[in-house]
């Protein structure tokens, strides 16, 4: 089929027009000669990109739209452009990157496997990295969670645990269990299953007449507090909306899926850990499956490698605190490769053991378990053991918390909080201005910060590498482009700042 020539932009340079030429020879012409006017090689890779690349969460706005951020190579916490300046990534790359860019250890291992096996499918076959990772992480449960089952993105990872979740309960003669409930704000990926169980208006919107219903229930976002409440009280008002629930809805609900201690996407919104004591409790007492979807929370990121472990007061977990699925992504490989996985309770893998085909879980992705992915994994899994890793996070989370300090007291900001390697304030409503996320981002740029804030909620979640000094450093940038911000709202009025990407989710 000749598919239509697409014009390029009228308003970037160069932007010469390839003479019309049938579809085929076109393409067949632009292989073969690399001067060919439709890539110039002159033109800077971020005008190329907005021609070439459609961005994930990015607006497409009339006009020429402000080019991306080029990025030639990163080096430990830093990346560095075309023209050699560095920006911190104290985002950690969308939430994914551990122990900053080009990781010595990661890249040994991965040259090593690449010349050893760099894919097979894992559907009667396997390999030895998706069996160690998988034999490691259930271990770092103490067996109370397994049979990994792999897969490329977060949002994939949510997919297997919801069909999963229904698919047991079917095999357990429950098929009624079909419905599933989820946090107010909540995230979990924007695949179409997954966009049912996310609670982020911006994302799911447009495509909601094409969603399951799902039952969204009260988060226990401690910033929810009414004066004198505590963090407490507020996860404990969030237990009983969600009791109504399932008082009234048990025979229908399959699972609840929740981000523990941080949902992140809502704009870092913290919750007492008595919460996840008080779902698992409750997900029993009503016959509910419980998902932890530790994507973003995982791997270390909350101060214990699993979030969950916060559990019981920090208290060593039985096998039956556990939550019944886990999801794991981001992270996992050391922000290298994408990499998603699902552990789940022996007895949910039980469930799926049968002669009959429609009692088995047919899921799967071509790149399952990729060798690539997993031998990255088993690196980063090596880094947290040699380098001891978590134990190193509490001084670096301390050191992250006296780096932001001066930004935690300033008296335009309120609700300044931290779990682990995470760090957030609220800019106050009084001091709020138009598009800060986006104006935050550009002003941060300019200070050598890659950041970019969720609405008015200004965060930083570096790679677990920065010392006390670039902690201090990061802290002070981020005051500045605050100081670059909010006077600029307070001196003149701008009007609507001309953002241009989405200024929610982790869009830095
Ligand atoms: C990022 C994220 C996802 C989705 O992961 P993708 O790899 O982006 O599909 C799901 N859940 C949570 C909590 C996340 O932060």
């Amino acid at each position: 089929m000749a598919l239509p020539n697409p014009p390029a932009p009228a308003c970037q340079p160069g932007s010469r027009r390839a003479p019309m030429r049938a579809d085929g020879q076109l393409r067949r012409a632009s292989l073969e000669n690399l001067s060919d006017p439709r890539f110039p090689e002159h033109i800077p890779l971020g005008q190329r990109s907005l021609r070439a690349v459609w961005h994930p969460c990015t607006p497409l706005r009339p006009g020429a739209g402000e080019p991306p951020l080029a990025i030639a190579r990163g080096e430990g916490p830093w990346l560095i452009d075309a023209d050699g300046r560095r920006y911190l990534d104290a985002t950690s790359s969308w939430w994914v990157n551990l122990f900053g860019h080009g990781h010595p250890a990661i890249n040994a291992a991965l040259k090593a496997q690449l010349d050893t096996l760099e894919h097979v499918m894992l559907a009667g076959c396997t390999h030895a990295p998706a069996v160690e990772l998988a034999e490691r992480l259930s271990a770092l449960t103490g067996g109370a969670l397994g049979h990994a089952f792999y897969a490329s993105d977060g949002a994939s990872a949510v997919e297997i645990a919801l069909k999963m979740s229904f698919h047991y309960w079917r095999n357990c003669g429950l098929p009624g269990k079909r419905e599933f409930v989820c946090l107010r704000d909540g995230y979990h990926g924007e695949t179409v299953g997954a966009l049912a169980v996310t609670d982020v208006a911006v994302f799911r919107d447009a495509y909601d007449p094409l969603l399951m219903r799902a039952h969204v229930v009260m988060s226990p976002d401690a910033r929810q507090a009414a004066d004198g409440e505590t963090a407490r009280s507020v996860a404990q008002r969030a237990l009983a909306a969600l009791e109504a629930l399932l008082q009234a809805r048990a025979n229908q609900i399959a699972a609840l899926i929740v981000e523990p201690l941080v949902q992140c996407a809502a704009g870092m919104a913290m919750h007492d850990p008595c919460y996840l004591d008080g779902v698992r409790a409750l997900c029993d007492r009503y016959r509910v499956h419980l998902i932890a979807d530790e994507i973003a929370v995982g791997c270390g990121r909350t101060g214990t490698f699993f979030a969950w472990e916060q559990a019981r007061g920090g208290d060593p977990l039985h096998e039956q605190h556990w939550p019944d699925f886990l999801c794991l992504s981001k992270g996992i490989s050391g922000g290298y490769l994408p990499l998603s996985l699902v552990l789940s309770r022996p007895a949910i893998h039980q469930a799926f053991v049968a002669d009959d085909l429609a009692r088995s879980f047919l899921h799967s992705h071509s790149y399952t378990g990729n060798p690539l992915a997993c031998r990255a994994a088993l690196a980063t899994l090596d880094v947290f053991e040699r380098e001891h890793v978590l134990a190193g996070n509490r001084l670096r989370a301390q050191w992250l918390a006296e780096g932001m300090a001066a930004l935690a007291a300033d008296p335009r900001l309120h609700r300044a909080r931290q779990r682990g390697m995470i760090w957030a304030a609220d800019v106050r409503p009084e001091h709020a201005v138009d598009g800060f996320a986006a104006r935050f981002h550009r002003a941060a740029l300019a200070e050598g910060v890659l950041v970019r804030p969720i609405g008015d909620t200004l965060y930083a979640m570096p790679p677990y590498v920065l010392d006390a000094a670039q902690s201090r450093w990061l802290g002070a940038r981020l005051h500045a482009a605050l100081d670059a911000v909010l006077g600029e709202g307070a001196l003149c009025d701008a009007g609507p700042a001309p953002a241009r990407q989405a200024e929610v989710r982790h869009a830095a």
